[in-house]
């Protein structure tokens, strides 16, 4: 699908601002197109700036973006360099989660071994989209919930701020942004009614069902690389 890159501008620096996978119309009217204006347009390319800024000051060179991410994790010092490398991550990530309602990729594949794992954790994708709106729901403040694989199950996390899951050794799937900045315009404080719509209608289940089958976890995978 034709990607709009009017607000995607070249960054000065390593890192650079990925296109939607989507038109900013494709989501509506679930996700406006003014939300994913703002929201990719400036909340993500305001992280992949950042970044830039800090890691140029820094003399940080020939570091992937997962890798950097790894580096800083936990560091005090390096806490905005942490921040703004991982909220690039999980934009680049959040975007992939997300596929326009109605696709084919909007359910799991029948059969296969994602809905095969689902029904294992879960008993069911119903059960599995409730769970993941009551940890969007339970989420105090901003952060990220996310479907992983952890070990030979998958399970429901949430993540504070810019945290990620794989630090911790899960394999990221999909993750749903419930920082205000991704619904407020379109849902005002209602982030419950804004999940279980993104839950219900656009989550990519192709996308999890690819990272699912990765042989190797995202230390060595990175979504962004340095241009
Ligand atoms: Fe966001």
């Amino acid at each position: 699908m034709k990607s709009d890159r009017s607000t995607t501008p070249a960054v000065t620096g390593p890192f650079t601002l990925s296109p939607l996978p989507f038109a900013h119309t494709a989501l509506a009217p679930i996700i406006s197109a003014r939300t994913l204006r703002f929201h990719h347009g400036k909340h993500h390319k305001g992280y992949v700036d950042k970044l830039n800024t800090l890691v140029l000051q820094r003399g940080i060179q020939d570091v992937s973006l997962v890798e950097l991410i790894h580096s800083t994790q936990g560091q005090p010092g390096d806490r905005d360099v942490f921040n703004n490398a991982a909220q690039t991550w999980n934009h680049d990530f959040y975007w992939q989660s997300l596929t326009p309602p109605m696709g084919k990729s909007a359910q799991p594949k029948h059969g296969g071994e994602l809905a095969r794992l689902i029904d294992d954790s879960f008993g069911g994708i119903q059960a599995l989209k409730t769970e993941l709106v009551k940890a969007a729901t339970a989420q105090f403040g901003s952060g990220w919930v996310w479907l992983v694989r952890d070990g030979t199950r998958l399970k429901v996390m949430k993540t504070s701020n810019a945290e990620v899951p794989f630090t911790a050794g899960h394999t990221p799937l999909l993750t749903v942004d419930v920082w205000e900045h991704a619904y407020y315009l379109d849902y005002q404080n209602q982030r419950e009614q804004h999940v279980t719509a993104v839950v219900d209608q656009l989550l990519n289940w192709s996308f999890a069902a690819e990272n699912l089958m990765r042989l190797q976890d995202f230390a060595r995978t990175p979504a962004s690389q340095p241009a």
